[in-house]
């Protein structure tokens, strides 16, 4: 039987996760593997998310609360906002999709960054949109050429702060003054799945922005500094009106009730969160001054993950370092990206680059 596929979807590639461990193990029969490829928390989840999990387990025969009352209240308080202004999506991920569905007919357009979240690129080409990608300047968004890309037909404007896979930020200053040139029609996607792991001070406070009552949303997740990324949770703030709409094309029970249940108690987890910045931040030295010591030059991260050129094929890098139990993440060319880990995966992690880098 002949399938009739929307081009637009035939045209798209399925989206390559990072590699589980099991499947390593299975393939190469290794018995040490190390992964450190997909921003996981290298602690773990929060011990207070896990500690409530159990008392949902009972009721698993029931539908999740389909308007997470508890959870979004909390987000709200958390955000001094209101809990309507709230959207919560199966991660994060889910929202970038159902921005693309709820915003874009065939041919708007979708301004974003190259290099950035593949994620947008299929959600705006599966909606049927165009994507107009603008070339990183310095490993950064260039603001001002994202701009100049603005049209009649532009719908939605992605900023990833701080950006995957570079580990770069743009301040407030510079969003300021993109946001001056921002026309009510395009509703700008402030992307912050690493936010809690930022240190620097002048990171913008976006959810002003939306407090402002600016067409915009703030994307947080439950996937990388709470630890809950198996779950999948995520959220959005954004303006009322926002709201509305994405939750017409919101599947009805897409958060679950473990992880509504597990998101509550994490988000008031401060110790785990405080844990985690820390171990982050002395193995994100660690590991750049690894990486110095190799002759590479990772590019600045506020996040926790660290991007570099290997100065060769990455790809054949990569390989070298599966054969050694260590998954990394090969985006293109001559660039891998690295999650930060635990004391000991970085120094496992840093030994192999060596040993893969004489192999090569
Ligand atoms: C990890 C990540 C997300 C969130 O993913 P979910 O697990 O779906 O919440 C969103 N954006 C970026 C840039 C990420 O790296």
């Amino acid at each position: 039987m002949t399938l009739h596929v929307h081009p637009d979807i035939a045209a798209l590639s399925p989206y390559v996760p990072g590699k589980p461990i099991e499947e390593l193990q299975r393939e190469l029969g290794l018995t040490r593997v190390i992964k450190l490829a997909s921003n996981e928390n290298a602690l773990g989840p929060s011990p207070r998310a896990v500690a409530v999990i159990n008392e949902g387990v009972a009721t698993l025969h029931r539908y999740p609360d389909g308007g997470a009352f508890r959870l979004r209240q909390a987000i709200a308080d958390r955000w001094k906002v209101s809990a309507e202004q709230v959207i919560l999506g199966n991660g994060s991920d889910e929202i970038l999709g159902l921005l693309a569905r709820t915003f874009l007919s065939p041919g708007d357009e979708a301004v974003m960054a190259d290099q950035t979240f593949v994620i947008y690129k299929m959600e705006v080409m599966a909606a049927h949109g165009k994507a107009v990608i603008i070339p990183l300047v310095q490993w950064r968004h260039d603001l001002t050429a994202m701009a100049d890309a603005i049209t009649q037909r532009t719908r939605l404007l992605f900023l990833c702060n701080p950006n995957n896979p570079t580990g770069t930020m743009v301040s407030a200053e510079e969003v300021v003054r993109l946001l001056a040139r921002i026309p009510e029609h395009v509703v700008v996607v402030f992307d912050e799945a690493y936010f809690e792991y930022v240190r620097s001070s002048e990171f913008p406070d976006s959810m002003a922005y939306v407090k402002q009552g600016r067409n915009a949303i703030v994307l947080r997740t439950f996937s990388k500094i709470y630890g809950l990324a198996g779950l999948r949770i995520g959220y959005g703030v954004t303006t009322p009106e926002i709201a509305n709409f994405l939750n017409r094309v919101r599947p009805p029970f897409n958060a679950n009730s473990l992880a509504q249940r597990a998101a509550l108690a994490a988000l008031d987890d401060d110790e785990h969160v405080a844990n985690s910045r820390a171990v982050n931040q002395a193995g994100m030295d660690q590991v750049v001054n690894g990486l110095r010591a190799l002759g590479f030059a990772p590019i600045a991260s506020e996040t926790n993950f660290v991007y570099f050129d290997v100065g060769r094929d990455g790809h054949g890098v990569f390989d070298a370092l599966l054969r050694l139990g260590v998954i990394v993440r090969h985006i293109e060319g001559r660039m891998l990206r690295v999650t930060i880990g635990q004391t000991e995966e970085n120094k496992i992690f840093l030994a192999a680059l060596g040993q893969a880098l004489q192999a090569d």
